[in-house]
């Protein structure tokens, strides 16, 4: 293949707005391509642009039939004799034979029923793929342009019903606009670190001339972002440090009533996380601290400490959850240990009536509540506190979380920030910059690790069989709905029809209830509260249980369609499980094998081979080809699409000298705003 042109030079200034342009304006996209990308967060020409591939083809040799030598990939330019089509069970088999000037041989396409009429003889095909005891096994092929076949063709990220042939055709057309992108780096600095052009860059990263010339192109857009980034920690640590909170008194006897009414032990690493805190409270300057811990690991112990760390100082907390189900599932987890040591909690929540809400918010204006528990959007928008002197944020965008000056005038509360998302420490303690970091390494010591295992659904039978074995030994279980395709709604209706199902085949006999996103407050809360008392024996649900659900009694979970999930998020799920003293597991179904991605596999094989959080995000690092960790959506780390945190370290180091001399400060304005300005929207979707 011919390198591309280099982007001829309109002469133009760059047009930044073009690349807030929605992508349905791009030719080709309808409702459904566009739902498509959404799903992969692609909304603008501009997040199109920023859509990195995962990894590109390496190149391979172009062979005529009669030199195809072994299992090598190779490329072969050839003509359609004819073709045949067969099922075998679930698996398409189309079969054509085909010709060039050597020789024929059969080619075979697997699960691409659409392709048979297409391929009418006579029709000249560009396939690539390899050789093996069926004839030529065809992995892509172009029936026009060589785009798919090509050296070094990009692969992007995508879901099963997206094609990749669709993403590059669309993203040859944004790359008109590369341009528009800007160069934030001054030219002594690019010539000083010999970097590409961004707009360059770009073009590069989706039409590499190879794997140096793709990697270049990464690093030198993985610099930006990390600039971007240093530039946005440092604007929060100039605005922190006109900040002043006042100290709490040392602890005292209500840290010691709460440790007596704990019904367990804090282990070590919990207490040591609070003897970090304590230090925090002690100091004149609000606490900015992060609190990670795998799920499980009881993080909420120790949040539920520095709450009551203020109640005890005759002041007041606030709980801030990024869903209204988690706020409720604190609410559930904390309310029975804070009546027992007579410190008051409210639940904020948006869906109660207009006069119980202002009751609500009156309570805690005036003092009479020591925690308030509710979503940060509510919290920050409508809650006057009379006197907040801590906020524990749960799994939250990393930004956005430290300001709130109207949460206390003139003074800012301590904050406790708790994220899951494993984050190797020392990573953690660059990335984050000025946050100090308290990590939960080690779960309690009677946890013992849940048992994963991986069936394809012919035998899912045998998973329900295991499961009502824990059912009847008083135990309670999970089953996670497959994701559906469409709206919030649509899947709130599958999750419904497969309860139904449940009921009526696998689990008839048994309490079965359902949860999900579309229920109105009250039915999700007595749902979640009914299983939490046990008078629910399964829990039917969508991934609203993901995170902070807390049932010890629930032992055994199915998750239905795995091979659909990310990684990250069936660890959330699985941690759902393996919160108390019993051996759990967690059965993991997926669609039958060959049906399967390459990645879809490995994320299961992944799952099956460990329950450690840090090694499953080191393992999603590898799987993706990306610099996103497990769950990063959270952590902040979602804007670097580009960094290879472990490889980048040097670039990391580089943009923290540039940020120092102030480079791209005024280009990077924007983006900097975008990433402090996010944050403050995350939770409310
Ligand atoms: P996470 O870190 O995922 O938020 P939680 O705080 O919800 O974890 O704790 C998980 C489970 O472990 C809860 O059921 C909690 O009661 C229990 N737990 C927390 N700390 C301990 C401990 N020191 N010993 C025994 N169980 C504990
Ligand atoms: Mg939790």
């Amino acid at each position: 293949m011919d390198p591309p042109e280099p982007w001829p030079r309109s002469g133009a200034v760059p047009r930044p707005e073009t690349l807030e342009r929605p992508i349905e304006t791009l030719p080709g996209v309808g409702p459904a391509v566009r739902r498509k990308l959404g799903r992969l967060g692609i909304a603008t020409v501009g997040d199109l642009l920023a859509h990195r591939p995962r990894r590109y083809e390496t190149a391979a040799e172009e062979r005529t039939i009669a030199t195809l030598f072994g299992e090598d990939e190779a490329v072969l330019d050839v003509v359609v004799r004819r073709v045949s089509a067969r099922r075998r069970g679930r698996l398409h088999i189309l079969t054509a034979h085909v010709a060039d000037a050597t020789g024929e041989i059969r080619a075979t396409w697997f699960n691409q029923p659409w392709l048979e009429p297409k391929l009418i003889s006579g029709t000249h095909v560009r396939m690539r793929g390899k050789q093996n005891r069926f004839g030529f096994q065809v992995s892509s092929f172009d029936l026009g342009d060589a785009a798919e076949t090509a050296d070094f063709a990009p692969v992007y990220p995508s879901t099963a019903d997206l094609a990749q042939k669709t993403l590059r055709t669309l993203t040859d057309e944004v790359l008109a606009f590369a341009r528009d992108v800007g160069e934030p780096l001054p030219a002594d600095v690019r010539a000083g670190d010999a970097l590409p052009l961004r707009a360059d860059a770009f073009v590069r990263l989706h039409r590499p001339r190879g794997e140096e010339d793709a990697e270049r192109a990464r690093r030198r857009l993985a610099l930006d972002e990390l600039l971007t980034l240093q530039l946005a920690l440092r604007r929060r640590a100039r605005e922190r440090e006109e900040l002043v909170a006042e100290p709490l008194p040392p602890p005292a006897d209500l840290a010691a009533r709460y440790r007596d009414v704990l019904p367990f032990t804090l282990t070590a690493a919990q207490e040591h996380a609070i003897e970090e805190i304590d230090g925090d409270l002690a100091r004149p300057t609000p606490m900015q601290r992060l609190l990670q811990g795998d799920v499980g690991s009881g993080k909420t112990a120790v949040a539920l400490y520095t709450l009551l760390r203020a109640v005890e100082a005759d002041r007041q907390g606030a709980l801030m959850a990024p869903t209204e189900t988690l706020a409720e599932q604190h609410f559930l987890t904390i309310e029975g240990l804070c009546a027992e040591l007579g410190v008051r909690v409210a639940l904020l929540t948006s869906s109660v009536t207009a006069r119980e809400r202002r009751a609500a918010h009156q309570l805690v204006a005036s003092g009479d509540v020591g925690i308030a528990v509710g979503t940060h959007a509510l919290i920050q928008r409508e809650v006057e506190f009379a006197d907040l002197a801590v906020a524990v944020v749960d799994e939250q965008h990393r930004f956005g979380v430290e300001q709130r000056a109207a949460l206390a005038e003139g003074r800012s509360p301590h904050v406790l920030h708790m994220t899951a998302t494993p984050i190797p420490r020392t990573l953690a303690l660059t990335v984050y910059g000025d946050l100090a970091v308290s990590e939960i390494s080690a779960p309690p010591e009677d946890r013992k690790p849940i048992v994963t295992a991986w069936v394809t659904e012919e035998r899912s039978s045998e998973a329900y069989k295991r499961l009502c074995a824990h059912l009847d030994q008083g135990l309670q279980a999970y089953v996670v709905c497959p994701l559906v395709e469409g709206s919030e709604t649509k899947l709130a209706r599958a999750a419904e029809d497969e309860a139904e199902r449940l009921r009526v085949h696998e689990l008839r006999g048994y309490r079965v209830g359902c949860v999900h996103g579309r229920l109105k407050t009250a039915d999700r809360r007595a749902a979640m509260a009914a299983f939490k008392a046990g008078e629910l024996d399964v829990l039917v649900a969508t991934t609203v249980i993901e995170v902070g659900v807390d049932v010890p009694n629930a032992t055994i979970m199915i998750v239905q369609e795995a091979d659909r999930f990310g990684l990250a998020q069936l660890h959330q799920l699985r941690g759902r499980v393996g919160r108390g003293a019993e051996q759990s597991y967690c059965l993991l179904v997926s669609r039958h094998r060959d049906e399967l991605s390459e990645t879809a596999t490995e994320r299961l094989e992944a799952m099956v081979a460990t329950t450690d959080g840090f090694e499953l995000a080191e393992r999603d690092l590898e799987i993706r080809g990306e610099g996103q960790l497990v769950g990063a959506r959270q952590s902040g780390l979602t804007d670097l699409r580009f960094t290879r945190l472990r490889a980048d370290r040097d670039l990391l180091e580089r943009a923290k000298e540039l940020a120092d001399a102030g480079a791209g400060e005024e280009l990077l304005a924007e983006a900097v705003d975008r990433l402090l300005g996010e944050a403050e929207h995350v939770g409310e979707s």
